[in-house]
């Protein structure tokens, strides 16, 4: 069965509309599509509603920042009631989070001899809450880097002049905030955390103390190792399995949405909690 469970729109730093996502994943004949923005679920209802008129099997989902101790983690919740109180208040709070991030970005990046950073960056983003991906982009318009990977390596992380750290929700809140709408909560992307294989496994134990359901198997960054590693994980702690495209629609990119290998996940595939 095709789905993909992890893609981007333009209400977070994908480029295209949630109508235009649903197109592509019907085009690509998946069976099942979650549209997961960063922070938000402004554009859960069109997608939902041009799914219907098309046949497509559609799940609300979220892709939520949180904190892990110091380390910050993405967890996707899938299936969640958009309309829920306490989830909707939660990610009002990741994104005033998010707009004083970005105010901060742009005074380092000032720093580094980059003018107006916000500015640019919130001229080329559809709602104002600004992704690190929004300044990346800028910074690739005014030729000032060649290509991603190249904005984040050179100032973005680390010690880089528009790095700054977030106190995003913690994980525990953002488990709960997912649950109390109905929904179930997985960790995104596992090896792209650049942690050791035991520091990753005591994440996701810790994770599933506090209730975590699931973890993404296969994403469109998977080596043949990758998957193998995050099905021992998943199933040392009982875990269900999910997959996405993480797809953003990105010039230059190579990620198709719908374009993850398709795998039979039997009776672990989240798929079967959430038809
Ligand atoms: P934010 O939620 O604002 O911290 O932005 C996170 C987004 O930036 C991720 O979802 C990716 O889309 C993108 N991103 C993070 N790190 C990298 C990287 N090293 N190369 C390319 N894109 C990245
Ligand atoms: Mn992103
Ligand atoms: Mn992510
Ligand atoms: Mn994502």
């Amino acid at each position: 069965m095709k789905i993909d469970l992890h893609t981007h729109s333009y209400y977070s730093d994908g480029v295209l509309s949630p109508k235009e996502i649903v197109e592509k994943a019907v085009n690509a004949k998946c069976e099942f599509l979650s549209l997961t923005d960063h922070d938000s679920i402004a554009g859960l209802s069109e997608a939902s509603k041009y799914s219907k008129c098309l046949n497509l099997g559609f799940i609300n989902g979220v892709e939520v920042s949180a904190k892990f101790n110091s380390q910050s983690i993405h967890i996707v919740g899938l299936g969640i009631n958009p309309e829920e109180r306490t989830l909707k208040e939660g990610l009002k709070k990741n994104n005033k989070y998010r707009i004083d991030r970005a105010k901060k970005i742009s005074e380092g990046l000032f720093e580094a001899g980059i003018e107006r950073a916000y500015e640019k960056a919130s001229a080329i983003s559809k709602t104002k809450y600004i992704t690190r991906t929004h300044f990346a982009q800028m910074l690739i318009q005014e030729k000032i880097c060649s290509n991603m990977s190249s904005v984040f390596k050179r100032y973005m992380t680390g010690k880089k002049p528009g790095s700054v750290k977030v106190e995003w929700a913690s994980s525990e809140e953002v488990i709960n905030w997912i649950h109390k709408a109905g929904g179930i909560a997985i960790l995104a992307h596992p090896l792209r955390y650049k942690m050791t294989l035991t520091k990753l496994k005591k994440l996701v134990n810790s994770l599933k103390t506090l209730g975590l359901d699931g973890i993404e198997i296969v994403n469109s960054f998977s080596r043949f190792e990758d998957i193998k590693i995050a099905k021992l994980i998943a199933d040392e702690n009982e875990l269900l399995y999910s997959s996405g495209s993480d797809y953003h629609g990105w010039p230059n990119q190579t990620i198709q949405l719908g374009g993850v290998p398709e795998y039979d996940f039997g009776r672990k595939s989240v798929i079967n909690y959430l038809r």
